[in-house]
């Protein structure tokens, strides 16, 4: 039976560049939806710009333009950017929208007349010149635990504290720069922490319900509490005029905030399609329908889509989500994306640098799991693996039989040899990858299919069609190994297919065939069967053009970054320190025989650092000159004690611990800013320093505590 589906990708912010962290979900959405098309099931792949709040309503003001203009323009350059990924969205909408509006408008009033809505007041800094209730991001000053100077209201970047902006000191607003005024104002609330929420939550979110990922239903278990332990806090879904959103029906200068009107646009993009397509919304969305729906989203919206969003729905009166999968992030050469090292790169730069996105859609598949783990990209792996399975073993296949049918055989194909091992092989295998292309298991199906690439050149070497071309009476056994060559190639492009869907195209356009679908792998070419001329199909990768992309994509940054793009992900992380506020114990008092506070502790700012370099000191017997990278800016200059223990040439590359706020020290041989931790017998026993490391996964910048 065909299965109907539908299938979302977390909604981008409409303040902000896709850049290739965004990629890796759309991908692999893209690469989930078009193997479910090509299988023959009905699938759906919706999507919209998140486009309400208060840093889109700055943002414009300060452009002088409306919000409108500005998420107009954002939504063409998303398309445009996610088009030329081949990212096929069935529609692709914003959540600026009627539909949208309706949806919210109806899911606000269940929740309501199920009682779980309430209204609080609740304190909340006001900036008395811009006539505005500031959110957490745009209030700055001093943190209350390490006094670090201009930080933002949620949390400190200095020594990473959570708190309340109403702890910070000497506030000021950040968008006018006025000292802030507390004032009570009238809130909404959705009652998460209802003994119906949280029962329906227990079961819907449980392992067993399989509903979430094993690793991600443990998290939610944690979340969750023991039963009887409700450790569940209501959200605050509203927001004070002047906002740009949707007013709150009944309620004159109250807005839908991001959680009551975000994921509504799921239900607005879809709507706008049906619309579109003439399909039945409620065939999807009402509480027994029997079509599937899959949310595609980053770990770090886990919280939301796992608890809060089916906890909407379900006592909205809808369906709740068949399967929610979440993905890890990308590091780009093990370390977290950096504009000042140049791997912060845009969607638009990749494709303006002459890259070929499918090159991208092809590594990030073979990195792939159903896991939430990262995935990294190390641009020297990237180019080995383009240029060595899809370059030198995929086309090649092709490259080296098309040009003799063409020109030794007008064109026409001999019959298929049906019991040739690779093609059985081929065959055999079809049914077991699909399995895993279901699973998500997207990288293990791409290393099954570059065995079977393998074994189909093999095939090509030991038939060498090139020696056959020169040799005379020798054209029958020419004519069928190129043929089933092309054959084994034909085959290898299905199962390529959901990756490579512009090459695909073209193959299908070359061997002068239908589009293929799923069930093509259990099928060869007919003998007669006439192809078009062959032009190349794939180019490689030239290294040259990746430092072009990072150079242009290094910035210097500024020393105030602007507040986050990603709405979702920042009000996430807060409603989750909020929650784990509530339940933290209070610190231990000061202690004064020796021991410190973990306030005392927490002043010392540890950081996984990366030895990016590590040199010899002229002239010094102990020194070691260290280069390290936490992530910032520029590398740090270190001088360790550690010449006797290690040689520097083997320290390259490697991560440690590294002080990154002890003052700087002006040192003989230059400026040291930090310190290494290293362990040593302090009776001196056990000769010898050792540095320390961290376990694998670790990435520079990490705070240790
Ligand atoms: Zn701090």
């Amino acid at each position: 039976m065909t299965r109907r589906i539908l299938v979302t990708s977390a909604l981008p912010y409409a303040n902000g560049a896709i850049h290739l962290g965004h990629l890796v979900e759309y991908i692999q959405t893209d690469i989930w939806v078009r193997f479910q098309k090509m299988v023959g099931n009905e699938c759906w792949y919706v999507c919209a710009d998140d486009t309400h709040g208060t840093p889109i309503m700055l943002r414009a003001e300060k452009e002088g333009i409306t919000p409108e203009q500005l998420i107009a323009r954002v939504h063409g350059e998303h398309f445009r950017d996610f088009s030329s990924f081949h990212v096929g969205f069935d529609n692709y909408y914003s959540t600026h929208s009627p539909e949208t509006q309706h949806y919210a408008n109806t899911i606000y009033g269940r929740l309501k007349d199920a009682g779980l809505i309430e209204v609080r007041t609740i304190e909340q800094y006001y900036d008395p010149v811009k006539q505005m209730f500031l959110p957490d991001r745009f209030i700055k000053g001093e943190c209350p635990k390490c006094h670090a100077k201009d930080q933002y209201g949620d949390n400190c970047e200095v020594c990473g504290a959570a708190y309340a902006p109403t702890d910070l000191i000497e506030p000021f607003s950040a968008v006018s720069g006025a000292k802030p005024e507390l004032r009570n104002s009238d809130h909404y609330f959705f009652k998460l922490s209802d003994p119906r929420c949280e029962a329906f939550l227990r079961q819907y979110t449980s392992r067993e319900h399989g509903v979430l990922q094993a690793e991600a239903a443990n998290k939610m278990q944690e979340w969750l509490g023991d039963a009887g332990e409700n450790k569940l806090t209501d959200w605050d879904i509203s927001r004070d005029a002047p906002y740009f959103g949707f007013e709150i029906p009944g309620a004159p200068g109250k807005y839908f905030y991001v959680w009551l009107d975000a994921p509504i646009g799921y239900m607005g993009s879809f709507q706008n399609l049906c619309s579109k397509q003439g399909l039945n919304f409620d065939d999807f969305f009402k509480p027994d329908s029997s079509a599937e729906l899959y949310h595609f989203i980053g770990k770090d919206i886990l919280y939301f889509h796992s608890l809060f969003w089916p906890a909407e729905l379900q006592h909205a009166g809808y369906r709740t989500p068949t399967k929610i999968f979440a993905h890890g992030f990308l590091t780009v050469d093990g370390a977290k994306m950096s504009k000042s090292r140049g791997t912060f790169i845009t969607a638009e730069s990749f494709i303006e640098h002459g890259l070929n996105p499918e090159w991208l859609r092809y590594y990030f598949a073979a990195k792939l799991s159903a896991t939430m783990e990262d995935i990294d990209l190390s641009f020297a792996d990237f180019s080995a693996r383009v240029n060595s399975d899809l370059v030198g073993k995929y086309v090649n296949i092709a490259s080296r039989s098309a040009g003799f049918i063409s020109k030794r055989f007008n064109g026409q194909l001999a019959p298929a040899d049906t019991s040739l091992p690779a093609i059985k092989a081929i065959q055999d295998a079809a049914p077991r990858i699909a399995e895993l292309y279901e699973a998500r298991e997207f990288g293990k199906a791409v290393r099954e299919i570059m065995a079977l690439t393998d074994a189909a050149n093999q095939y090509v070497d030991s038939v060498k069609p090139w020696e056959l071309a020169k040799q005379e009476g020798k054209e029958v056994e020419l004519h069928a190994a190129c043929t089933n060559a092309l054959n084994l190639f034909r085959l290898l492009t299905v199962l390529l297919k959901p990756i490579l869907p512009v090459t695909a195209g073209k193959v299908e356009s070359f061997l002068n065939i239908a589009p293929l679908s799923w069930a093509d792998a259990q099928t060869l070419l007919a003998g007669g069967h006439a192809i078009q001329a062959y032009s190349h199909l794939m180019t490689r990768v030239d290294p040259k053009t990746i430092e072009k992309l990072i150079d242009a994509n290094k910035q210097s940054l500024a020393p105030t970054p602007a507040p986050e793009a990603h709405s979702q992900q920042r009000h996430a992380e807060h409603q989750q320190k909020e929650a784990k506020k509530e339940t933290k114990a209070a610190p231990s008092p000061a202690d004064a025989d020796g021991l410190c506070t973990i306030d005392d502790f927490m002043k010392i700012d540890l950081r996984i650092a990366l030895i990016a370099n590590a040199e010899h000191v002229e002239g010094a017997d102990k020194l070691v000159r260290l280069t390290l990278d936490i992530g910032e800016e520029k590398p740090r200059n270190v001088f360790a004690g550690i010449k006797a223990a290690y040689d520097p040439a083997q320290l390259i590359g490697r991560l440690t611990v590294m002080v990154a706020n002890l003052a700087p020290r002006k040192m003989k041989f230059g400026m040291s800013e930090g310190m290494v931790m290293a362990a040593s017998d302090p009776e001196g026993k056990t000769p010898g320093i050792y540095l320390l490391s961290p376990d694998s996964g670790a990435t520079p910048g990490m705070r240790v505590k």
